[in-house]
């Protein structure tokens, strides 16, 4: 089994597949493995789905989000607790277990074609520097090679749509509590939120998701300069927007193809987090390989992120009055029963969201009644 991408994904991916007793190869293209530093977070399901090596990488736990729109402001408190965690420990972490298991970690190996051979495929990858070309040969292979995936492309999976992401790493603003998340609408800046993430007592990130690269950079730049934050750093990337569930196997003559990550576009849409999800994808992808059949985490997932592809279709078209709305309608019910349920469980916060405030759902079905919001959105 060939894997491309040695990030999370990837990784993780392999080290289902090597405890199951699979012989697994890992070509990432980095010659080293010195993973980017970003501060991420992710609901508890992370836990549940990694264990230990997911433990690890945490940094810091939040209680509470705190979310703001034009003067206004409400609070859900959680009753888990989100988590902070540091992606190159994680990457490590995941390197170290899938190691052993048995997998095998081949660095500095770009992946530049593939194709049929026998009954398997053939994989060619170009070595550190362009000095030499490597044709591996394996039953299947799995594309974990992120956004821009080059064995999607390879395979013939159609190229998906990406957008901004962007922030600012800051000074937590003095008597600013640790466990606090805080989340800005502002609908003439993007149709997504700004949000200030704790990594420590003294630390944060500031960032928002965009539409179009620069002006994503022009609206960080303005919003810290009008609550005088001070950026020391700056981390970003482009992220795959779902916009519909991409089947994550193909057959290239007798072999086998799949994605798992962000290369499968595996990436809750409304909150445009991609980490859970993308275990997700990984354990699913590794059940269809073992079990030679449909799996039951793949239809889960599917039904998960169409779901927040439901939801961001209708915040798509949110106007401030509409986000003013939403921020007074987060009453005492409301509040309470969002902080009991995860952003990992979109149909759950569906179904409080409604049921405590049912004129929210016109609002939303405005939304969602707009012909294609999120393509016409990612077009301007
Ligand atoms: C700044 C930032 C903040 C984020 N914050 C959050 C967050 O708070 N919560 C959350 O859930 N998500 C967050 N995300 C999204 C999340 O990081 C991604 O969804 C996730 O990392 C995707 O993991 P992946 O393994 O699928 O792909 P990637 O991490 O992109 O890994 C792809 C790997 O493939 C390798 N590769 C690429 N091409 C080749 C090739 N041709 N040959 C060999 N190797 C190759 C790359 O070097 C890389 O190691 C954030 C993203 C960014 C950029």
């Amino acid at each position: 089994m060939a894997i491309v991408g040695g990030s999370a994904a990837g990784l993780f991916t392999a080290s289902l597949l090597a405890r199951k007793g699979r012989a697994v190869r890992v070509f990432e293209r980095a010659e080293r493995l010195d993973p980017v530093t970003r501060t991420l977070i992710v609901t508890s399901r992370m836990r549940r789905l990694l264990g230990p090596v997911g433990e690890r990488a945490i940094v810091n736990q939040i209680n509470r989000f705190e979310l703001f729109t034009d003067g206004r402001a409400a609070m859900i408190p959680l009753q888990d607790p989100d988590l902070i965690i540091e992606r190159s420990q994680l990457i490590r972490g995941l390197a170290r277990e899938a190691q052993d298991y048995g997998a095998r970690l081949e660095l500095g190996r770009r992946f530049v074609s593939l194709q049929s051979k026998g009954p398997g495929l053939e994989l060619a990858f170009e070595r550190a520097g362009g000095s030499s070309c490597e044709h591996v040969t394996a039953e299947a292979a799995v594309g974990a090679d992120g956004a821009r995936s080059s064995v999607a492309r390879a395979a013939g999976w159609p190229q998906q749509a990406t957008v901004p992401l962007l922030q600012a790493l800051v000074d937590l603003p003095d008597g600013m509590p640790s466990d606090s998340v805080r989340v800005w609408f502002l609908p003439d800046d993007t149709p997504y939120f700004y949000w200030l993430i704790p990594e420590s007592d003294r630390r944060a990130v500031l960032g928002l998701i965009g539409v179009d690269g620069q002006e994503t950079r022009r609206c960080l730049d303005r919003f810290m300069e009008q609550r005088h934050f001070r950026p020391f750093g700056y981390q970003g990337a482009r992220i795959p927007v779902y916009s519909r569930w991409v089947p994550v196997e193909r057959k290239v003559g007798g072999g086998r193809v799949f994605l798992v990550g962000d290369a499968a576009g595996q990436v809750k849409v409304s909150t445009v987090g991609g980490i859970v999800t993308g275990f997700r994808g990984a354990l699913g992808v590794s059940e269809a390989i073992l079990q030679d059949g449909p799996s039951p985490e793949l239809r889960a997932l599917r039904r998960e992120l169409d779901l927040h592809l439901l939801i961001r279709r209708s915040l798509h078209r949110f106007c401030q009055a509409d986000y003013s709305h939403l921020v007074d309608g987060i009453n005492g019910a409301m509040r309470r029963s969002l902080g009991r349920v995860s952003r990992d469980e979109a149909a759950r916060v569906l179904w409080h969201v409604c049921r405590s405030q049912p004129r929210l759902l016109l609002t939303g079905l405005r939304g969602l009644l707009t012909r294609n919001p999120l393509a016409s959105r990612e077009q301007e």
